[in-house]
């Protein structure tokens, strides 16, 4: 068990948002179970997983959450963004479209959370190096220009997961406390 009985100094809600099949699903699994599953289906009906660390000699208490198949535009509910300090934006690197659909969604993001939720951008499956369909620096480039944090990562084979969702929090952690 990693989240260390009910004490936590800070509670953190983390959203995660993005088109269908990009690896939301899968990237929560690994940072939270430390898990991946070819079975997209299996997490389905899940609101949030949390898991615990410390940051700056605190327990931080990293609340998860993951839409449940409800990624058409404008089909997320402003619940899901109630309360959120962090987000992470994912898009397939294989799949030039959803790293389009970036903007929509920010925007979408933007009319409903907190002003100064901390954004973070990742590019998934970075493992499918043959396949890359969106340039690093066309990325990069959205990121700086949107001010946003930003990271490639395989929820498969376990790249840069644990270091994205730890950047998000430490800077999340560092605008509250
Ligand atoms: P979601 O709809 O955004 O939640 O996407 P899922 O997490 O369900 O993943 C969609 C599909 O992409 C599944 O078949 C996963 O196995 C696959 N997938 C997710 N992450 C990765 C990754 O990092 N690398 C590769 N190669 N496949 C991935
Ligand atoms: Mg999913």
């Amino acid at each position: 068990n990693n989240n260390f009985g009910d004490k936590a100094d800070y509670v953190f809600k983390v959203v995660l948002i993005g088109d269908s099949a990009v690896g939301k699903s899968q990237l929560l699994a690994r940072f939270a179970k430390n898990e991946f599953s070819n079975d997209s289906k299996s997490t389905i009906g899940v609101e949030f997983q949390t898991k615990s660390l410390i940051i700056d000699q605190k327990t931080v208490k990293a609340q998860i959450w993951d839409t449940a198949g409800q990624e058409r535009y404008r089909a997320v509910t402003s619940a899901y963004y109630r309360g959120a300090l962090g987000a992470m934006l994912v898009y397939d690197m294989t799949k030039r479209q959803t790293f389009d659909h970036m903007t929509r969604w920010l925007e979408e993001l933007r009319g409903h959370a907190d002003k100064n939720i901390v954004i973070m951008l990742i590019g998934n499956k970075c493992d499918l190096t043959d396949y890359r369909a969106v340039p690093i620096e066309d990325a990069k480039e959205f990121a700086e220009r949107e001010k946003l944090y930003f990271m490639e990562t395989s929820a498969l084979e376990a790249i840069n997961v644990e270091k994205a969702f730890l950047e998000a929090l430490t800077e999340i952690y560092r605008t509250v406390s």
